[in-house]
């Protein structure tokens, strides 16, 4: 995932959530080259794609039509992603997708073996700190995340045997 831009403000009126994330889903698709904001996953089904509120609307009520608060998301995400943000209020803040230099691989790396996704170790303690809430919060590694990323894993294989030493992400752009 490379950094999110919000120039495009779509200004979608809408009076239901409903009737505003259908109409908001193709933005957010775009803004995020259509992958998963979170976990960076690819949509070989755009209708998979969810918005999804960053700050909770259990929380953030005043938040729920907000465009700044809204990612294109998939639905494990949407699912195992924590509903209780202002947990993280005192420590150091989960990092946004639209965060100036944000990029995926600055922060996180795959495992490969295990499905998980883990920190970056070249990153600065500060940085490590909140990559660390980010996988919390977002819950990266929770119930059958990492099994479903090891599928869609094994399915890129045989590009990652043709190009050993490029990652994921970079397959996933060519092949898509
Ligand atoms: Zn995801």
């Amino acid at each position: 995932m490379k950094e999110q831009n919000r120039d495009t403000n779509p200004s979608i009126s809408a009076c239901s959530w409903q009737t505003y994330a259908k109409k908001v889903k193709p933005y957010l698709l775009k803004q995020s080259n259509f992958h998963c904001s979170y976990c960076d996953l690819y949509f070989q089904n755009r209708n998979l794609c969810e918005a999804d509120h960053y700050k909770p609307k259990n929380q953030f009520l005043e938040l729920e039509f907000e465009w700044n608060n809204l990612f294109a998301c998939c639905p494990i995400c949407n699912k195992q992603k924590d509903d209780d943000y202002k947990k993280y209020q005192n420590s150091p803040l989960p990092i946004r997708p639209d965060e100036a230099g944000y990029s995926f691989f600055k922060y996180f790396r795959f495992n490969f073996l295990t499905g998980e996704i883990i920190i970056n170790e070249n990153l600065k303690m500060a940085d490590k700190t909140r990559a660390k809430n980010t996988i919390k919060y977002l819950g990266f590694n929770k119930g059958d995340k990492p099994t479903s990323r090891i599928r869609f894993l094994k399915n890129m294989r045989n590009y990652t045997n043709i190009y050993p030493s490029v990652s994921y992400r970079f397959i996933v752009e060519c092949y898509k």
